[in-house]
C-alpha cells in the first residue's frame, strides 16, 4: 500500500525500496562483513559458527582456532574434544564441531581441499544453508549475494517490500527490487541498520534516516531524545547527526 493507501505499483515499489537503499548508503558508507576471516576458510568457519552467536563472540574465539587449524585437513582430521572445547563459547559447539569437522573432510574428498566459489557446490557442504553460502560468495569470493538473515527479514517486511516469511522467497523478491551488483554491501546495509537502528523489539523511528519510505514507522519511539538512546554501535554520532541532533550527541559521543 502506498501512504495514501492506494495499492503501490511496481515501479513506485522498485523506486521506493531503491531510495530506501540510498538513504541506508547515507547513513553506512562503509560497509563490511562484521566477521573477521582472511581467506574463503576461514570465513566459512566463523560463518558456521556465527548461526546463535554473536559476531562478536565468534571474533574473539576465531583468532585461538585459525592459529590452530588452519587448512581443510586440519579439520578433517580434528581431535573432536580440543575442537569442542576451542570453539564452546560460540554455543552449540558438538554440531558445530561436527560440521567442521565435516565440512574438512568434504572439502579434502570433492574439492581438493579448497572451498568451491559457486553457491551450487558451496550449499552441497554439511554446515553450510544458502545464507552461509551467500555470505561466503558475496564477502570472500566477491560474487554478488543477499543474505536473509533474521535482521534482513524483519527489515524488508517492515519496509512492506515483501511479505514472504521464507529466506529462500524473500532473497527472490529483493532481487527483482535491487541492482545484483549491490547485493553483497546492500545486505550488509540492511543488517547494520538492523543491528543498530531497527532492533526487532524497539525500533529507533524518531531517528531513523529512511524513515519517510517506512509504513512502520511509528513501531517504535517517534519522540528524538526517546529513539535516540535507543541507537547502537560506532556509527551513532554520525547516525544522530543525520537526524538533525549534531550537537546532542557531541556530549554523549563514545
Ligand atoms: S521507521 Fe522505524 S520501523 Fe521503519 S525502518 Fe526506521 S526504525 Fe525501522
Amino acid at each position: 500500500m502506498s501512504k495514501a493507501g492506494k495499492p503501490e505499483t511496481h515501479l513506485a515499489l522498485v523506486r521506493r525500496a531503491r531510495r530506501i537503499n540510498r538513504d541506508l548508503i547515507r547513513a553506512f558508507p562503509h560497509v563490511y562483513c562484521e566477521l573477521d576471516f582472511t581467506n574463503p576458510l576461514e570465513l566459512s568457519v566463523a560463518t558456521i559458527l556465527s548461526a546463535q552467536c554473536t559476531d562478536v563472540r565468534v571474533n574473539q574465539t576465531t583468532p585461538a582456532l585459525f592459529a590452530r587449524y588452519r587448512t581443510a585437513e586440519d579439520y578433517a582430521g580434528a581431535n573432536r574434544e580440543e575442537l569442542e572445547e576451542l570453539i564452546r563459547p560460540t554455543g552449540f559447539y558438538r554440531n558445530k564441531a561436527n560440521s567442521l569437522i565435516g565440512l574438512g573432510q568434504a572439502l579434502v574428498e570433492r574439492f581438493d581441499g579448497e572451498v568451491p566459489g559457486t553457491l551450487k557446490e558451496l550449499v552441497t557442504l554439511p554446515g553450510f544453508g544458502r545464507k552461509t553460502a551467500n555470505v561466503v560468495l558475496g564477502n570472500a569470493f566477491g560474487v554478488p549475494g543477499l543474505t536473509v538473515d533474521t535482521h534482513f527479514g524483519r527489515l524488508v517486511r517492515r519496509w512492506g517490500l515483501t511479505g514472504e516469511t521464507d529466506p529462500v522467497k524473500v532473497e527472490t523478491a529483493i532481487a527483482e527490487l535491487i541492482p545484483r551488483r549491490e547485493w553483497t554491501d546492500y545486505s550488509h546495509r540492511v543488517i547494520f541498520h538492523g543491528r543498530r537502528v531497527c532492533h526487532s523489539r524497539k525500533p529507533a523511528c524518531g531517528v531513523c534516516v529512511v524513515a519517510r519510505d517506512c509504513p512502520s514507522y511509528g513501531e517504535g519511539p517517534t519522540e528524538k531524545e526517546a529513539a535516540a538512546k535507543l541507537v547502537k554501535g560506532p556509527e551513532t554520532p554520525h547516525l544522530l547527526e543525520l537526524a538533525g541532533m549534531g550537537e546532542a550527541v557531541s556530549g554523549s559521543a563514545g
